[in-house]
């Protein structure tokens, strides 16, 4: 498994929400690399619900990408 999965939606940060749903129920999530964050082997990360990705994540052929839109 990886080791940006987690079983439980961190309650740690009462400000950290989802950034597609944004809400911060529990459930499975994955910390999300924020691009442009990188210091060293260091990354800034979002945790994002996993069926939040999954329910909408989208594919562009021509642009080469796999994306979704989110709310801030
Ligand atoms: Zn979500």
């Amino acid at each position: 498994m990886s080791n940006r999965v987690f079983e439980h939606f961190p309650k740690t940060n009462i400000k950290s929400v989802c950034p597609i749903c944004y809400k911060n129920h529990d459930g499975a999530t994955v910390l999300v690399p924020i691009n442009g964050t990188q210091e060293g082997f260091n990354m800034e990360a979002v945790p994002t619900h996993i069926q939040c990705v999954i329910d909408n994540l989208q594919y562009s052929k021509e642009q080469k990408l796999m994306g979704l839109e989110t709310k801030f």
